[in-house]
C-alpha cells in the first residue's frame, strides 16, 4: 500500500526519512513527508506499521489519507490501534484505558496518574494481587488433597493469614478511590455569599492563577459557572453559583437549588463576605447545608482590614490568593487518605468494581475458611471468583465483551 504512494522498499526500520508521497493515480506529487516503518512485532500494534508524518493544514492529510485509501486502506475505527496492540499482547487491558486516560486528561495531576498506570503501575499491583490469589489457591490445594491428615502440610492459620493479606491488600487499593476521583474530577470547591460580596471577582482572580478550562453549567438564567484549575497536587473545580439568600423569584430560585446541590457534593466551601459579620454569617448558614470544610474569606481586604482568624483576600490586588489556594489543598487533602509508596490511585468505575468484588470474594473466603462454615473446595470457589475478577482487569481473560466496553469510548483512530 505505501509503495502505491511511492515509498521505497529500503527504509530503515524506526528512522524517520523524508519521501516524496506522489498519488497513486496521476503521480501529482502530494507532500514531502516523514515516513516511518516499524517491521512487526516492534511497532504499537505489534504489526507491520508504516507511519506517514505530513504537513498540517486543511488538505494535505486529506488528500494523503484518499490516496492511502485508494490503494487498498481504510480509517481506523475508534481505539482500533490500542484495541490491536492489546490482541496482539504488546499492553494489558489497564494500559490501554491509561492511552484513553491520557488523550482525555484535563489536568497536570490526572495526566500523570494515566501516565503512571500506563507505565504499568496499576497493572503491577492487579498482577501482585492476582498471584496472592493463586498462591492461595495453591496452599488450599494442599489441604483439600490431603483432607484426612489432620493438620494437612499447612496449617490452617497460616491460610488464614495469607487471606487476610491479600483481603488488606486490595483493601489499600481501593482505599485511592476517593484521591482517585479528586484527581479526575477536581475537589470541588464552592464560592459562597450574599451578592457583591466579590465572589465573581474572586472566581477570576482564582482562575488568573493556574492553568484553567472554564464551562457555564445550564439549567437557569443565572448559570453556575465551573472552572477545573490545573494544579498539583489536585486539581480544583471552582464553582461560581447564585447566592444563597432566600427568594421568591421563581427563576432565582432555581439558582439557588442548583448552589445548595453545589454544597452538599463540595469538598470545600469559601464563605466570603466583605465585612468580618458577613463572612460569620454566610459560614453559619453554610455549615448547616454541607459537611465539606468551610473557610472563612475576608474578601476586599484593600477596602477594610480582616480579623486574623479569617483568610483575607483581595481580588483588585491578588493579595492573599496564593494563601487561599494553599489552605483549599490542606483542606482537601486532610479528607482523603494518602496514596502509598507507589502512588498508584484507582480512578476508573470499571477497576473500582472488580476490585470491590475481589475484596468481597476473599472476605466470604475467610469467613467460611475460619469458621470452617463449608467444605475447603466450597470456600475456594470465592478464591476462584476473585481471581476472575483481577484477570478480567488486565485481560488475562481477553473476552470480546470486556474489550468492546474499555474501547467503546476511545476517539477515532488511537
Ligand atoms: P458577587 O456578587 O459576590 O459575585 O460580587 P462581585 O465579584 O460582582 O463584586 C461586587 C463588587 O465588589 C464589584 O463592584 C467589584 O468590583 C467589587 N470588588 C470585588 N472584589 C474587590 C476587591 O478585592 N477590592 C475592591 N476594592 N473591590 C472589589
Amino acid at each position: 500500500m505505501a509503495r502505491a504512494l511511492g515509498v521505497p522498499d529500503t527504509l530503515t526500520p524506526r528512522r524517520a526519512t523524508l519521501v516524496a508521497l506522489r498519488d497513486g493515480q496521476d503521480d501529482t506529487l502530494m507532500d514531502r513527508a516523514l515516513v516511518t516503518w516499524f517491521p512487526a512485532p516492534r511497532s504499537y500494534t505489534g504489526e507491520e506499521v508504516v507511519e506517514f508524518a505530513v504537513h498540517g493544514g486543511r488538505v494535505t492529510a486529506t488528500r494523503v489519507m484518499a490516496a492511502c485509501v485508494a490503494a487498498g486502506a481504510r480509517p481506523a475505527l475508534p481505539g482500533e490501534f490500542t484495541r490491536r496492540a492489546v490482541v496482539n499482547g504488546r499492553m494489558n487491558l489497564m494500559q490501554a484505558e491509561a492511552v484513553a486516560d491520557l488523550i482525555d486528561a484535563r489536568s497536570t495531576a490526572e495526566q500523570q496518574q494515566a501516565v503512571h498506570h500506563l507505565d504499568g503501575g496499576l497493572s503491577r499491583r492487579v498482577l501482585a494481587l492476582r498471584e496472592q490469589v493463586l498462591q492461595l489457591e495453591a496452599l488450599l490445594a494442599y489441604d483439600i488433597d490431603f483432607p484426612e491428615e489432620d493438620d494437612g502440610p499447612i496449617a490452617p492459620a497460616r491460610i488464614t493469614s495469607a487471606a487476610g493479606q491479600l483481603r488488606d491488600a486490595l483493601g489499600a487499593l481501593l482505599s485511592t478511590v476517593p484521591r482517585g476521583g479528586l484527581i479526575r474530577d477536581g475537589a470541588l470547591v464552592v464560592l459562597a455569599g450574599p451578592p457583591n460580596a466579590g465572589k465573581s471577582s474572586l472566581f477570576n482572580a482564582l482562575l488568573g492563577q493556574a492553568r484553567a478550562i472554564v464551562t457555564s453549567v445550564p439549567g437557569t438564567t443565572r448559570d453556575a459557572i465551573e472552572a477545573l484549575l490545573d494544579r498539583t497536587p489536585l486539581p480544583l473545580r471552582l464553582v461560581d453559583t447564585a447566592g444563597l439568600r432566600d427568594t421568591d423569584d421563581p427563576v432565582e430560585q432555581l439558582g439557588i437549588e442548583m448552589s445548595q446541590r453545589y454544597l452538599r457534593e463540595a469538598q470545600v466551601v469559601l464563605a466570603c463576605g466583605e465585612r468580618a459579620e458577613d463572612v460569620q454569617h454566610t459560614a453559619e448558614a453554610v455549615t448547616l447545608r454541607t459537611n465539606a470544610a468551610v473557610l472563612a474569606v475576608h474578601t476586599k481586604c484593600d477596602l477594610r482590614s480582616a480579623p486574623p482568624d479569617m483568610l483575607a483576600v483581595s481580588a483588585e490586588r491578588g493579595d492573599g490568593l496564593q494563601a487561599l489556594l494553599s489552605a483549599i489543598d490542606a483542606a482537601v487533602l486532610s479528607q482523603t487518605p494518602a496514596p502509598d509508596v507507589d502512588a498508584v490511585l484507582v480512578m476508573r468505575e470499571r477497576h473500582r468494581v472488580a476490585l470491590t468484588q475481589a475484596h468481597e470474594d476473599v472476605q466470604q473466603f475467610l469467613d467460611a475458611w475460619t469458621t470452617r462454615a463449608l467444605p475447603a473446595p466450597v470456600a475456594a470457589a470465592h478464591l476462584l471468583t476473585a481471581r476472575e475478577s483481577l484477570s478480567g482487569l488486565i485481560g488475562v481473560i481477553d473476552t470480546d465483551d470486556v474489550l468492546d466496553i474499555v474501547f467503546r469510548d476511545f476517539c477515532i483512530g488511537k
